[in-house]
């Protein structure tokens, strides 16, 4: 694992162990970045923007952009493994969404920036700020040096999901990813340096957040705009360091996802849904559902279906670190104290092999919480989720937005008409009917409340990355 500064990778003299969650055993060491490596990048970056990067037109920096791709997917089979050895997920879900979304990353906002027209404006100006005709353009200017802060359960979906807009954009980048999932990070600073992207206009390094890497590059001043998936209260943190430079933020935090179920909706594709949307990646993607709020004609039915899915399941990967396993486990304790009934899962499982070292938790269906529960209210990023019955269409809206966190909500029914309208009235950045994590790159992604600030993907990715100048030409 090396840090990739001004196209040079280095190390310094720290180093902190990488842990497997398949078994816990050291698979090797992460050198942790000084301030001193931190500053050279912000630096680095800088110096890229003034020389052959910052002259780059954008056909050009597309061309990087698909070299980038073609360079990934040349090695692909490396980029799975180092995603499975990182993170513990299945081979299959690293092989179908982690590597294949990050080439399909650098792709589409290639296609979306190539030729993308400036906009402009024949406008008649009004008395009051002198007469004439003007033409208006508004000409998109990238940001400059952009600080990168990704989290560790999507690792390289997620930071090139702003590591390719960013460069797109014209900007410069200095990356940080999570300290539990250096790998794929590093191959592509491997991959990037391989296409001969100019030295300095992508920066690479690792190590922790507070009062480490993360904190050094959010609080410097060099750094022109900070974009953040992670935990809500790592966004306050972060927000107070960029107050100080007044640096711009864009901002995708955690959540607690709701489903709703209907009495009209499939109860098999509702609860095959709902297995997915809760467990997949053992319920360590943002995105996962957390409460299902189940119509009260169904709900013995889809609970009952529900937990016997979840007991069923086997292939299923270990939390994170034995930290975050420990974390889950507590709010499994946790719930049976708040007086909930356990349907399924609850702890931890016995494999009779090396898995037993490793972080596994069990696929938990819960019950019988009242809403005002923690365990109905926190997030707990593992695989359990908890049921419980509405009966009015109102008071499922009602439920569902009964959080702080407004991320992603998924509504199962079979009434059209019902679906548009319950929809719309979801507090959540997006909402998925009759499906989960469908997803089109070209379409807003984020959440509300405390689950972000602004929205990337497509359009919205490229102008948060890019500040719009209007030059008023008088006529
Ligand atoms: P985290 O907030 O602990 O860490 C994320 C990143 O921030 C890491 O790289 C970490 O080193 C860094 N960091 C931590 N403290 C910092 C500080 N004070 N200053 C600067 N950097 C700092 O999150 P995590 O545990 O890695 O990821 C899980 C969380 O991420 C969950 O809450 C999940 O919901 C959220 N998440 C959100 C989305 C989304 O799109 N909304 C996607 C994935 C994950």
């Amino acid at each position: 694992m090396k840090h990739y500064v001004n196209g040079v990778f280095t190390t310094t003299g720290t180093a902190f162990p990488l842990i497997s969650p398949l078994d816990g055993s050291q698979r090797g060491t992460v050198p942790e970045a000084t301030r001193e490596i931190v500053d050279a990048a912000v630096r680095a970056a800088r110096a890229a923007l003034e020389g052959p990067w910052g002259a780059a037109s954008v056909e050009e920096r597309c061309a990087y952009l698909r070299r980038i791709a073609d360079g990934i997917e040349a090695r692909f089979d490396e980029f799975v493994a180092a995603e499975v050895a990182d993170t513990g997920k299945p081979r299959d879900l690293a092989a179908t969404v982690d590597i294949p979304r990050a080439i399909a990353n650098f792709r589409a906002y290639a296609d979306l920036s190539y030729g993308r027209p400036e906009r402009a404006y024949h406008t008649r100006v009004p008395g009051w700020s002198g007469s004439g005709e003007a033409l208006n353009y508004t000409v998109r200017r990238p940001l400059g040096v952009v600080a990168v802060i990704s989290p560790w359960n999507l690792p390289l979906l997620l930071l090139t999901w702003k590591v390719a807009p960013a460069l797109a954009a014209g900007n410069a980048v200095v990356a940080k990813p999570s300290e539990e999932t250096p790998s794929t990070a590093t191959l592509l600073a491997e991959v990037i340096d391989g296409v001969r992207l100019p030295p300095g206009a992508f920066n690479l390094v690792h190590g922790h957040g507070a009062n480490a890497a993360g904190e050094f590059l959010t609080g410097h001043p060099g750094v022109d705009a900070i974009a953040f998936t992670g935990e809500s209260a790592t966004g306050s943190a972060i927000m107070r360091a960029a107050a100080d430079h007044v640096t711009p933020l864009s901002f995708e935090l955690g959540g607690k996802n709701p489903a709703v179920v209907f009495a009209d909706a499939d109860l098999d594709e509702a609860v095959e849904g709902t297995v997915r949307s809760s467990f997949t990646h053992s319920g360590q993607i943002c995105l996962c559902t957390e409460r299902v709020y189940v119509e009260r004609p169904v709900f013995a039915a889809f609970t009952a279906k529900l937990a016997e899915r979840a007991r069923e399941l086997k292939d299923y990967g270990p939390m994170i670190s034995a930290g975050h396993r420990d974390k889950v486990l507590s709010y499994y304790r946790l719930a049976v104290e708040e007086g909930a009934d356990v349907l399924a899962g609850g702890g931890v499982p016995a494999f009779g092999d090396a898995r037993d070292g490793g972080f596994y938790v069990e696929p938990t269906v819960i019950t019988g919480l009242p809403q005002d529960a923690r365990t109905v209210r926190e997030e707990v990023f593992g695989p359990i989720c908890h049921v419980a019955p509405f009966d009015e269409e109102a008071e499922a809206i009602r439920l569902a937005n009964d959080s702080p966190y407004g991320l992603a909500a998924t509504v199962w029914t079979g009434d059209l008409s019902r679906a548009h309208r319950v929809a719309p009235k979801i507090e959540a950045g997006i909402v998925w009917v009759n499906c989960w994590n469908l997803r089109d790159l070209r379409t807003p992604f984020g959440g509300v409340k405390a689950s972000g600030i602004g929205r990337e993907g497509g359009e919205y990715s490229l102008d948060f990355f890019s500040e719009p100048v209007n030059i008023c030409v008088k006529i």
